[in-house]
Order: C-alpha cells, then structure tokens, then sequence
C-alpha cells in the first residue's frame, strides 16, 4: 500500500501499533503525538517513523502540523484520528475543564485533523478517514459522560461525512475498541481492571495489534466500499 498517513496519537498505545503496521504494510507514516517526547523519540528510534508534536486541539496546529507533513511525505492519503484522553468523573463532580478538556481532544480535535486534509482528498480522488471511537461511546459508561459523548459524537461524524466522501473516493469508518492494554487502561486501578477483564466474554484484554489491524484493512484498496462504518473489537463485550 503505497500510501502517504497520519495517525494522531502514534507514538503510544494503540497509535503507535497502527503507525507501526501502516508502515509494515508499505506506507510511508507520520506519527503526531502531544507532549511526551520521550515516548516519541525513543517509538522513533525503534521504528524509523518521523514524529511530529502539536496537539490535535488545536486547530492552526493541526493545519500548520499537516502542511509539513505534506511538505516532508507528501499528500496525505490516510487519516487515522487516534488521540484521545479520558479525565473520568462521575457527572456530579465533573468540572467544566473536564468536560472541554476531553470534548477539545476526542471530538474536536476529530474536525481540527480531517477538516485540513479534505479538500486534497477530494482533489486526488481518493482519501480514508479512520477514526478510534471507542466501546463506552457506543453504550455509555459511569464517570464518563464526557468521553462517551465525544466518542459518540466521533461514531456520527464518520457516518455523515461518509457520505459526503463516497462520490470521491473517500471512505469515512470508525472502530470502536472494547478495553485493550495500554497505558490508557493499564492506568485504571487493578481491581478495577480485574473486574472489567471478567466482563470480556474472550477473558483477555484486546491487543493493540488487534486494532490496528483493522485499520490496515480499512486503509486498503480493498475496503474500497466500506464507508460510514464502525468494526467493533471488543472481545464479545457488547454488540452494537
Ligand atoms: P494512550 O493514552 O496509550 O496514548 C494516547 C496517545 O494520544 C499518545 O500518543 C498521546 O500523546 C496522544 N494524544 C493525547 N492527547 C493528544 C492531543 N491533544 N494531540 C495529539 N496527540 C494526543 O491511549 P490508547 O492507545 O489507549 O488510546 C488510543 C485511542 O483509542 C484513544 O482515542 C482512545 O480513546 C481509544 N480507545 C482506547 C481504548 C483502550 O482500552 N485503551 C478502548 C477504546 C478506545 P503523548 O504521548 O504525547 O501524550
């Protein structure tokens, strides 16, 4: 697949998992990341895939960070919106700051990557959109009113925007992940996780590979008419 792609959030996690398979199925790949350096440089180190740091908040980052990217690698083919952050509170003792802080990253941050990239995809007649929504914003979650909205509001984005893609090459999906080990989840106190872990029909947490699998699929010439969809991975835990 010789493809120019992004992925947000691509040095850690999940990201850096599709980064790395993007790559290993014949992309040339940027990775964007948000503050970690020393995550990105050593993902870099290991892999060979150029970093690039600026938040997905941000919209003149997006759209100044995308333009060197464009500069560096050429055209962007593949968007892969990956980043994303949790700052879980039940509802009655969610600040404002949280709420934004989540909505800014995961849905905005959503319209801040895709929206730079589209007219070009229009141009060139060919484009794929892939967007990490997520489990909890297909069924809601305790404590995470502002997460599951941002992820459901991702689920709808992708659908409308498939269709306005569709007649020019472009397909919009998403992929909602049930609980894979990363940091993201390896944060949440044992007990917790230990008690999420037995929700999972498969008994396992899924795998970052597991993910980024389906985006190589998503990405390729082959899924050339899947469009508005959700893959959901989540081990049998809920089926939307
Ligand atoms: P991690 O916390 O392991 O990694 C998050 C990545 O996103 C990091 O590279 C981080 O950069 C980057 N990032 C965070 N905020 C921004 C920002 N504002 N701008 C640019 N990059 C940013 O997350 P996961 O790998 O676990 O999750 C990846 C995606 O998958 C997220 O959208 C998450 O919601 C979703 N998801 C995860 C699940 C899970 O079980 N892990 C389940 C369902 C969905 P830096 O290193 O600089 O901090």
């Amino acid at each position: 697949m010789a493809r120019t792609a992004i992925v947000t959030g691509g040095t850690r996690g999940i990201g850096a998992a599709i980064a790395v398979a993007l790559k290993e199925a014949g992309c040339t790949v940027a990775a964007n990341y948000a503050g970690n350096d020393e995550a990105a440089q050593s993902f870099n180190a290991e892999t060979g895939i150029p970093v690039y740091k600026w938040s997905v908040a941000d919209y003149e980052a997006c759209a100044g960070g995308i333009a060197q990217v464009e500069a560096d690698l050429g055209p962007v083919d593949i968007l892969v919106n990956n980043a994303g952050i949790t700052r879980d509170a039940p509802f009655h003792k969610m600040t404002r700051d949280q709420w934004t802080d989540v909505i800014n990253t995961n849905l905005n941050g959503v319209f801040n990557m895709t929206h730079p990239v589209w007219n070009g995809m229009r141009e060139r007649k060919f484009g794929r959109v892939i967007t990490i929504s997520s489990i909890n914003g297909q069924k809601g979650q305790f404590a995470q009113a502002n997460y599951s909205a941002s992820k459901a509001g991702d689920l709808g984005f992708t659908k409308a925007l498939a269709q306005e893609g569709a007649r020019n090459g472009i397909t919009v999906n998403a992929i909602c992940p049930g609980y894979i080990g990363t940091d993201m989840v390896m944060a949440v106190p044992e007990k917790v996780r230990e008690s999420i872990i037995a929700q999972i029909p498969v008994g396992r947490l899924g795998e970052a590979a597991e993910i980024a699998r389906c985006v190589v699929f998503l990405a390729s010439d082959d899924a050339g008419f899947i469009t508005g969809s959700t893959i959901t991975a989540n081990g049998g835990q809920y089926f939307a």
